[in-house]
């Protein structure tokens, strides 16, 4: 079912649907084109977060079914079905695919939301067509890439070629499973690649269902498989794999140090890495009237949405003490009630559960840190007690007189919560800013450009914005700076990210 009409469905309907999908989704091994059980047959429960049940049993692939992958990966890139086919034909499939994955929207959708707890409405207004303009940008660069020829003496010709890496691993996580999971494995697949994705093992329904429409859309076997597990098991083994030539990361800090030092211990293979982050939001002191009022709104969603679980985050705000009043005043207003609640499947509903009751668990625990640390918790501070118990649900907070070196303000909350932190200054608010091992996304809030612009320039992270937030599209680079990460998704240096160059010198004499 599409967008437009999945938009139609009542709460009653996705019920009804959420229910069939949970018997029917494809749990197993993604490999060969074919779905299997792990070798050892292993599998562990997919847990619900709304309410703790079992959705279903999940496959748990380990080393040997990653060893079998990678053997598969390697014979289709040999081969050249995939790595050499001709760029037009590869975009094809592509766009194919594109299609594919706008006409069973309603079906892609549910899954995350079934898997993580994410709103169905959200899915359909956001991450649904983002994955579909992720497939579709990157085809369209299919054909854009090219080498280059460098200045030499007359008897000379050098060229640049780039060319595809071999079998590339890619990591994702579960805040954004299939989104997340396609800014990796979709640049890699148009650069040619051999891609094996190992997905959050909470979320694996919809990076199935994906990879299976990749191969309905004409793509070879050999060059998309998927093979959920532990991270420890699954994961590791793919990210040491001797003949895995790049792995490709989303997910936390701490998870991608260990990325990095599996590379060094095994082949040196390439890893790009995109972690953890803990956004600054200055809000400065020149603002008033609509400006305000839009800076207020846009903070509310930069923090509540996707009940907080985003990477990039406004998650800590920075604000004038000569506006602070009003902007709390403000916060507090527009942003108490603005995300309640609810069952996910609930098209009205904006605020699922957290992705499992130890995030939940979690989560409360730095608000209790935080109010141990001297913070105010103004609004929120706790799980609904409307019904929802059995959920790993916690309600927007927002945390006042929170000091830059508190652990709420240094710490990824992950979660619908916001730390303020008052400002006397420029100078003050850059270095309450950068007071992080992060640097993902920030923003300022002003109506003076060349205050802006000095922000732009003196805030360390990969994405910033001025007078907007969670804005951009696939032509924009994100990435972080510092401990947020190394690389960039979107973008047409992403794809290039997925390719070698190869310098050929012709002596022609
Ligand atoms: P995570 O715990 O680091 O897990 C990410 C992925 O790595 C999962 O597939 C996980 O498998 C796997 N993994 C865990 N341990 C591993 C190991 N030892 N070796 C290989 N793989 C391993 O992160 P998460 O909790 O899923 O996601 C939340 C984090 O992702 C946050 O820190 C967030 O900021 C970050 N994030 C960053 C971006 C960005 O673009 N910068 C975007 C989204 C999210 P399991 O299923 O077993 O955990
Ligand atoms: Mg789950």
């Amino acid at each position: 079912m599409n967008l437009e009409k999945a938009a139609e469905l009542s709460h009653a309907e996705w019920r009804e649907m959420a229910a069939k999908l949970k018997q029917s989704a494809e749990t197993r091994l993604f490999i060969g084109g074919q779905f299997v059980d792990a070798i050892d047959g292993g599998t562990f429960d997919n847990i619900c977060p709304v309410d703790g049940s079992v959705i279903n049993k999940c496959a748990a692939g380990k080393k040997a079914d990653i060893d079998k992958a990678v053997e598969i990966a390697k014979r289709s890139f040999k081969s050249g079905e995939w790595s050499r086919m001709a760029p037009r034909n590869r975009m094809a499939v592509m766009y194919k695919w594109a299609g594919l994955i706008g006409e069973n929207a309603a079906e892609l959708a549910l899954m995350d939301t079934i898997d993580m707890g994410k709103p169905i409405s959200d899915m359909l207004k956001a991450d649904i067509p983002m994955c579909i303009n992720t497939v579709e940008y990157f085809a369209e660069c299919i054909d854009k890439v090219t080498g280059s020829v460098t200045a030499t003496e007359y008897d000379v010709m050098s060229t640049v070629l780039r060319e595809p890496i071999g079998v590339v691993g890619c990591i994702s996580p579960w805040n954004y499973p299939l989104l997340m999971a396609l800014w990796k494995i979709v640049p890699s697949l148009a650069a040619g690649n051999s891609t094996i994705l190992k997905p959050a093992e909470q979320s694996p329904l919809s990076c199935y269902r994906v990879a299976a429409l990749f191969v309905e859309a004409g793509g070879p076997p050999g060059a998309l498989q998927v093979i959920n597990g532990l991270g420890e098991q699954a994961g590791q083994a793919l990210a040491r794999h001797m003949d895995v030539s790049k792995i490709s990361f989303t997910g936390s800090t701490e998870v991608g140090k260990l990325i990095h030092a599996y590379s060094g211990e095994s082949n040196m293979k390439k890893v790009s890495l995109e972690c953890g982050g803990k956004g600054p939001q200055v809000f400065c002191e020149d603002l008033e009237g609509e400006l305000l009022d839009r800076a207020v709104t846009t903070a509310i969603n930069g923090i509540f949405f996707n009940m907080g679980e985003v990477c990039s985050a406004g998650s800590r705000l920075i604000v004038h003490a000569k506006i602070y009043d009003e902007f709390v005043a403000k916060f507090i207003e527009k942003g108490k009630d603005a995300y309640i609640c609810g069952d996910p499947l609930d098209p009205a509903v904006n605020l699922g559960p957290l992705v499992d009751h130890q995030s939940q668990a979690r989560v409360l625990g730095m608000i209790d840190k935080a109010k141990s640390e001297g913070g105010r918790i103004l609004f929120g501070g706790a799980a609904p007690a409307n019904g929802l118990e059995k959920g790993a649900y916690v309600i927007p907070t927002m945390i006042t007189g929170v000091k830059s070196n508190d652990y709420v303000a240094q710490n990824e909350v992950f979660g619908p919560v916001v730390s303020v932190i008052k400002v006397e200054s420029d100078d003050e608010a850059i270095e309450v800013a950068n007071n992080s091992v992060y640097g993902l996304q920030g923003s300022v809030w002003t109506d003076n450009y060349r205050r802006a612009m000095r922000y732009v320039r003196e805030i360390e992270c990969g994405t910033f914005l001025v007078n907007a937030f969670e804005e951009g599209d696939m032509t924009q680079p994100f990435g972080g700076y510092k401990q947020s990460g190394n690389a960039k998704d979107k973008c047409f240096e992403s794809l290039l990210s997925y390719m070698n160059t190869k310098a050929a010198w012709f002596r022609l004499n």
